[in-house]
């Protein structure tokens, strides 16, 4: 077969303690997820859950132990910080249960839902698409894969991110609205979910500004740490 452009190269993200790499479909983001932070935009923290995506290739995959960098993106005053738990599905379908979502999932990482809070808050208030805000180039910063196996009890995991040695947000994955297997069911009944799908679980409360110079440190707990210099 032929193209008549050279075809893009694959997304993909390291695999904590493998040579292979996980290769990228689609990110899926879910939506003001923890109560406290859908507190903090304006909202009662009680909805069903939602979802955007992003462009597979708004990932900026960092290597274990290594800080990444993203570039200030264009026509923000505002670009935020959400630290997220990323879920990697391995094995794809539709209409899973929650009963059945382990099945499905790969792994776990660490990842950065950034956002251009300025424009998203403009399309908001305009009943317009969040795209502008959300799916921007390199809006995706990602660490290494742990496969499900080794990553402990996810579900329970303290989750954080600092600046500059500063807690910016601090809180625990038990603190999800929507559970990791609640968020599958819901997903799978929109979409059919692929292997190497990644699911943006959302963000706790604490988002704030990030500017050019500044470092974010974010972890979760068995899933180790992710470092991203915004240049
Ligand atoms: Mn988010």
């Amino acid at each position: 077969m032929s193209f008549v452009f050279t075809p893009p190269a694959i997304v993909s993200v390291p695999v904590v303690g493998s040579s292979e790499r996980f290769a990228v479909h689609r990110i899926y983001c879910v939506g003001r997820n923890y109560e406290d932070h859908a507190k903090e935009m304006g909202f009662t923290g009680r909805e069903a859950p939602f979802f955007f995506l992003k462009p597979a290739d708004a990932i900026v995959a960092v290597e274990a132990g290594s800080t990444g960098s993203i570039p200030y993106p264009s026509l923000t005053k505002n670009l935020h910080h959400e630290i997220e738990l990323v879920v990697a599905i391995g094995t794809g379908g539709k209409n899973i249960k929650a009963a059945d979502a382990q099945k499905h999932i790969y792994g776990y990482a660490v990842g950065l839902d950034m956002t251009r809070r300025d424009l998203q808050g403009e399309m908001k208030k305009q009943g317009r698409p969040w795209c502008i805000g959300k799916g921007y180039d390199h809006s995706a910063p990602i660490g290494p894969i742990t496969p499900a196996a080794q990553a402990g009890d996810v579900g329970k995991a303290e989750i954080y991110l600092q600046v500059a040695g500063q807690d910016r947000q601090r809180s625990n994955v038990s603190k999800l609205i929507w559970n990791i297997a609640e968020t599958i069911e819901h997903l799978s009944a929109a979409w059919e979910l692929q292997p190497g799908d990644l699911i943006y679980t959302g963000t706790p409360e604490g988002v704030a500004a990030v500017v050019a110079g500044d470092t974010m440190m974010g972890g979760i707990s068995g899933l180790g740490e992710l470092s991203v210099k915004v240049v």
